[in-house]
């Protein structure tokens, strides 16, 4: 029997505001002493009002048009209650039954060729809670993280695969980042995921019961989580077992899910309307200020990469998994003016390199887009051969100085000069008998060693087609 997997994501996102979303603490604690960002509003004392942080509402309004969901004229905060000592208002501020938005989809292109269409059902706002732990017996709380500004987004059972569920979370992080609504870094739990996993034989119309794994907190755990429980449910119907609802928990160490209680269900929160908060309302003219200046979005870039550069997709991925980078290419390119995937290999190569390196973001680069376009241009013209471009690319990055002047300043102009070349081609083969004999006893592979002797005299400044052309001739 063939089966195939259903499973549907939910994830937490952390907006990356100034403040908390119902006070003005600090949002942003990471790394920071545990209780230093808190309040009587985030730690639920009596007496105290919750005031909407707006930002957050716009967020979220970017984030549903980005996922082509309908925002809501009206919106409503409710209670979700439930006790946890990390949780000191005994409830959780959310929205239940009339979110921010509804509906809309992401579209995941698959390095299959295929494009899995993941639906969304639903988009809200809510607060975060705080952090407890256990040390010497004790158990520790932090309410840091009590009202940092999260969007919930759940969708549908659109899911079929591990590698699509991963592929959800690489697209969502590039989106939120794109839109610069979130860090997005999921060692920082900026995106917490909890998926729905169930099973059935492939074609089948109906829905088995599910299993909810618990807070997976990076792309390669969600993988292979959910892996691991698609193999063991397919294992436990096949020995004639039932499938329970179970909530299970990742332990990535040890590479095991583990249960941890049976699935609480909407009514046990006993959710209500906020009493403490007016509704959210979007009027027209606010959701147009929010959209005024809406980014083409990375997919839609990806595709006109593709359509008006003739780039391969490969290109139009990479060049498109930041924003910033994607407008450092198309700068770059504009400021060339010439063959966009010449470009693009320099950029893919030389300047990611560089930003992988120094752990910079491309905007934040002093080789600027035109600084670039200058070097690949001192290349096409021969005025550097190509491994002082890419060196170029570096030292530029490193004064700050346009790349002529580093040019001029350093004698770094490619030796072109036939006589000059020839001369020193002339000394090199004089002062190496041995390796002229075995090249001219057939060794020819021999050649790649002697061009490397004259770009060493040369400090690589040679151009390396002159210099083989010459040195063909004298070893003859
Ligand atoms: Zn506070
Ligand atoms: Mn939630």
């Amino acid at each position: 029997m063939e089966y195939e997997a259903i499973i549907g994501l939910e994830t937490h996102i952390q907006l990356n505001t100034e403040t908390k979303i119902f006070c003005n603490c600090k949002a942003d604690s990471w790394g920071e002493p545990p209780n230093t960002n808190i309040c009587p509003v985030c730690t639920g004392q009596p007496g105290v009002l919750p005031v909407l942080n707006k930002a957050v509402a716009e967020k979220a309004v970017l984030l549903a048009t980005a996922m082509h969901a309908e925002v809501q004229r009206v919106s409503y905060f409710d209670r979700k209650n439930y006790f946890y000592p990390d949780l000191p208002k005994g409830y959780q501020i959310t929205q239940f039954d009339r979110p921010i938005a509804i509906g809309g989809y992401l579209d995941l292109p698959m390095p299959e060729g295929y494009t899995r269409r993941v639906h969304i059902i639903k988009l809200h706002i809510e607060e975060d809670a705080g952090k407890t732990k256990h040390a010497n017996g004790y158990r520790l709380i932090d309410f840091n993280r009590c009202g940092v500004p999260l969007i919930e987004m759940v969708t549908g059972p659109d899911l079929r695969s591990a590698d699509e569920a991963a592929q959800y979370l690489i697209r969502l992080r590039q989106l939120v980042r794109w839109l610069g609504i979130s860090e997005g870094n999921m060692e920082k739990a900026h995106i917490r995921c909890d998926a729905n996993v169930s099973i059935r034989p492939k074609g089948a119309d109906y829905l088995n019961p599910k299993t909810e794994i618990k807070n997976v907190n990076s792309i390669e755990a969600v993988r292979e989580a959910i892996a691991t429980e698609i193999q063991r449910q397919i294992r436990e119907v096949e020995a004639g077992g039932k499938i329970e609802p179970w909530t299970l928990e990742w332990d990535e160490d040890a590479g095991v899910l583990r249960k941890m209680r049976s699935k609480e269900t909407e009514a046990d929160y006993r959710y209500f309307r906020e009493p403490d908060l007016l509704p959210l309302v979007m009027d027209d003219e606010w959701k147009a200020r929010i959209l005024a200046d809406f980014p083409e979005l990375p997919l839609e870039r990806r595709a006109r990469f593709m359509a008006q550069y003739g780039l391969p997709e490969y290109d139009a991925d990479i060049l498109t998994t930041e924003r910033a980078l994607s407008d450092y290419y198309e700068a770059a390119l504009q400021a060339y003016n010439g063959d966009p995937k010449r470009v693009s290999n320099w950029v893919i190569n030389e300047v990611l390199r560089l930003l992988n390196e120094r752990g910079l973001s491309a905007d934040q680069l002093k080789v600027t887009p035109q600084y670039l376009a200058m070097i690949i241009r001192l290349v096409d013209k021969g005025t550097v051969n190509t491994s002082t471009g890419k060196a170029l690319v570096v030292k530029v990055e490193d004064s700050g100085k346009p790349p002529k002047q580093i040019v001029e300043e350093e004698g770094l102009a490619q030796v072109s000069d036939a006589g000059a070349l020839r001369a020193i081609c002339e000394k090199i083969v004089a002062a190496n008998p041995k390796e002229v004999e075995k090249y001219r006893s057939g060794k020819t592979s021999l050649i790649g060693w002697f061009v490397g002797q004259v770009m060493r005299e040369t400090r690589g400044k040679a151009n390396p087609k002159e210099v083989q052309k010459i040195l063909r001739e004298l070893l003859g």
